[in-house]
């Protein structure tokens, strides 16, 4: 069982935590937590104040207080003396050399999940239940790609083993932190944001648990962002592609790597809601809710930006592609679409607006010989912009669904920027102005039914 930060905010939702690890204790869990609620930002802040010289005495008195609150409430008395004495030291070192390595800001947003594991502990055995907290950075060995490392599977499973069994087998629940890990050299690591949702699904892999429970304030994985789209349903099941295809097209589902491992172990993910403990929520496996037109999800990703290459110089001039990706790469750009024209004149790629700027200037150069030759005509980039998709597992081979989407979005009156679809056929997304994006998620959610997923799932 993973519990998210909103799951463990406060010490009443820790006691919800508490409820449903006794109501299921016969099952063995075994839990994961992610930080409370705000604290991995708060983290971030606090290393980024440090390193610019501010001072920070006030920000972690109060998030000091946040813990110990919690920590009073279940008489938890040493873990926030030890862990804040640790991470003030930290922050001064930080301070003092006025740099913000990813090493040392891997370590400082660390303590978010090592000062809640032992918390959410405390509180299962104030409930009766018997509980330790566990430091995965003795469980998950990575690489040293700090904020977003790989991790080492071998060494990791047979750790995960070695310290989980005997613990289990005692009948004890180990409490786990989620998100961190540590290099084979004892650095502290992290597995990128949303990582907890990995942790669970590599530690319930490596112990061939029978199922993934994903705690979170929500129901379970609906249709589309209930904010936008007020008639959104509820699917009960969709298969670990479609769940991974969502995460990588904005549904913040789950950490897109939390498929890996359970897929290659068959482990079922079921995802359900702290707070309304007997809904069934949404089933993600081998099994998915059918569809009339085989979308299940339509979704949004916003404050994207368009870069353009435009030239008829382009045609035929074999690696120019990979060399425009060479320059993302090298940069480290996440590129969210990238799509070519055929006739060959035209490469666009859509990236998040954050390092938009950065990465059409360094384009600019790499490609400065080409422009002055006139092989290339422009370099151009377009901000606010959003990626809408579609995405279902049995979109594939069905005649007429993107026919289907563009009559809806032409429908709606909203202009097409660029399409992509993926060979796999379970995604098709497409670009628009930023400020079209919601209402072309309603349009499309209302032209392929979704709001009747729900109902047809229950007869
Ligand atoms: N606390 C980390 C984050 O906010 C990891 C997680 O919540 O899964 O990204
Ligand atoms: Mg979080």
């Amino acid at each position: 069982m993973k519990f998210g930060g909103s799951s463990v905010g406060t010490a009443d939702a820790m006691s919800k935590v508490a409820n449903i690890v006794a109501r299921h204790h016969h099952v063995q869990p075994i839990l994961v937590v992610s930080a409370l609620q705000g604290v991995t930002d708060a983290l971030l802040a606090l290393a980024e104040a440090a390193k610019n010289g501010d001072d920070v005495r006030e920000s972690l008195i109060v998030l000091r207080k946040k813990h110990q609150e919690i920590a009073d409430v279940f008489e938890e008395n040493d873990v926030c003396d030890g862990l804040f004495t640790e991470l003030e030291k930290v922050l001064a070192e930080v301070a003092a050399h006025k740099q913000l390595s990813t090493r040392e800001q891997d370590l400082i947003v660390s303590f978010g999940e090592r000062l809640s594991a032992p918390l959410v502990a405390a509180a299962l055995r104030g409930s009766g239940i018997d509980a330790v907290a566990v430091d995965a950075r003795t469980l998950i060995v990575t690489d040293d790609h700090f904020t977003s490392a790989s991790v080492a599977f071998d060494a990791t499973n047979e750790k995960i083993i070695a310290t989980l069994a005997p613990i289990i087998a005692r009948g004890v629940v180990p409490v786990i932190t989620g998100f961190i890990g540590a290099t084979a050299t004892g650095d502290t690591t992290t597995l990128g944001r949303g990582g907890s949702d990995y942790s669970v699904s590599i530690i319930a892999a490596a112990l061939e648990a029978k199922e993934i429970w994903i705690w979170k304030e929500v129901d379970g994985i609906m249709t589309a962002d209930p904010r936008v789209v007020a008639e959104a349903a509820l699917l009960s099941a969709i298969s670990y592609d479609e769940a991974a295809e969502m995460s990588y097209f904005g549904a913040k589902v789950l950490h897109p790597k939390t498929m890996i491992p359970a897929v290659s172990a068959g482990i079922p993910i079921r995802m359900r809601n702290t707070f309304k403990p007997d809904a069934p929520g949404t089933v993600i496996g081998t099994r998915a809710t059918p569809s009339p037109f085989g979308v299940k999800v339509t979704t949004a990703i916003k404050k994207l930006s368009m870069v353009t290459v435009e030239g008829k110089g382009m045609i035929g001039m074999a690696g120019f592609a990979a060399r425009v990706l060479a320059v993302a790469g090298k940069l480290r750009v996440n590129i969210v679409m990238f799509s070519q024209s055929s006739s060959e004149q035209n490469i666009c790629l859509v990236v998040e607006s954050a390092g938009s700027r950065a990465f059409t200037q360094a384009l600019e150069q790499e490609l400065s010989l080409e422009v002055g030759m006139q092989l290339i005509d422009h370099i151009t980039e377009q901000d606010d912009v959003a990626a809408v998709a579609i995405v279902g597992e049995e979109m594939r081979g069905k005649i007429g669904v993107a026919g289907k989407l563009f009559t809806a979005v032409a429908d709606a009156g909203v202009n097409v920027l660029a399409i992509a679809q993926g060979s796999s056929e379970r995604n098709i997304s497409f670009i628009v102005h930023g400020a079209d994006a919601d209402r072309v998620v309603r349009a499309v959610h209302a032209a392929f039914r979704l709001h009747e997923l729900f109902h047809k799932i229950q007869v």
